[in-house]
């Protein structure tokens, strides 16, 4: 019943998610006092509750500036934490935006400072927050997608926030640029043991965790057939021919994605020795 009335959730967003594309910046309620800003391509989640807000990734100076505008129409409390799901650039910048009343959080991995933001807070596997009634579980992913991101998951609302190693219905970003892809893999499955209802990924459309679970086959497909290839003789450009991947034709950047995707993968189990 639950994971039914999320579906249904997430199938009325998906339904308004056109108008949020045409848009720079957009906040969608989610569910309960759980919110999704979107600036361009890139989106955080953030928590209202009586005794203060809680942020997720600032994205960037002018983003957090303006979400943090948005917020004070709200609610009049103030924001009590800041936490990065990781510490890449074009996801956690801008940060000292909320400093002036925010705590701030981050994997014990992140660098010293972020973007001139320097962690009060850092854990290793798990940490959690408690504030206003709400609950925020952080979760250390392992590395992959860089080696300090972390999961996060909202309750009551049961809305998971998980970024860059898993998306819905969408091919992953370019060449898997910095990752180690067999970790990505071990990141997503880490994200799958997490008991959420709603994913809210860092890019693209919102899901459930069988979304996270697609995207973690599609991954390991991806990887069997390039390794195959190689181990077959086959040229990385005779498997861009061949790897038409047709059943993921209807993702999201199939066409800008798959051929890089597919380079990518070959790259890394040449260099990491998987081949
Ligand atoms: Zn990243």
């Amino acid at each position: 019943m639950l994971r039914l009335f999320a579906t249904l959730i997430v199938g009325a967003l998906l339904a308004t998610s056109t108008f949020a594309q045409e848009t720079k910046r957009s906040i969608t309620n989610i569910a309960g006092d759980v919110y999704r800003f979107q600036n361009k391509f890139h989106f955080n989640i953030f928590v209202v509750t009586p005794q203060g807000v809680v942020v997720t990734d600032p994205i960037n100076k002018e983003a957090a500036e303006w979400l943090k505008a948005e917020i004070g129409k709200i609610t009049d409390q103030p924001i009590k934490y800041l936490i990065y799901s990781h510490s890449h650039g074009d996801h956690a910048s801008g940060g000292a935006v909320f400093t002036d009343t925010a705590e701030v959080v981050a994997h014990k991995n992140a660098p010293e400072a972020i973007d001139g933001v320097t962690p009060k807070t850092r854990f290793d596997d798990n940490h959690t927050i408690e504030i206003g009634g709400k609950t925020v579980e952080l979760t250390y992913l392992g590395k992959g997608h860089g080696d300090d991101l972390i999961a996060m998951v909202v309750r009551p609302e049961n809305v998971a926030f998980a970024v860059d190693a898993v998306s819905v219905n969408r091919l992953p970003f370019r060449d898997f640029p910095r990752a180690d892809i067999g970790g990505i893999i071990n990141q997503i499955k880490t994200v799958e043991g997490l008991d959420f209802d709603i994913l809210a990924p860092g890019h693209g459309a919102m899901g459930v965790k069988a979304d996270a679970t697609a995207h973690r086959e599609y991954v390991e497909k991806l990887m069997a057939l390039v390794k195959a290839g190689l181990k077959g003789g086959k040229s990385v450009d005779d498997l861009v021919t061949e790897l038409t991947l047709d059943e993921y034709a209807d993702w999201g950047s199939f066409k800008n994605f798959r051929e890089p995707n597919i380079r990518g993968m070959a790259r890394w189990l040449k260099q990491s020795g998987g081949n």
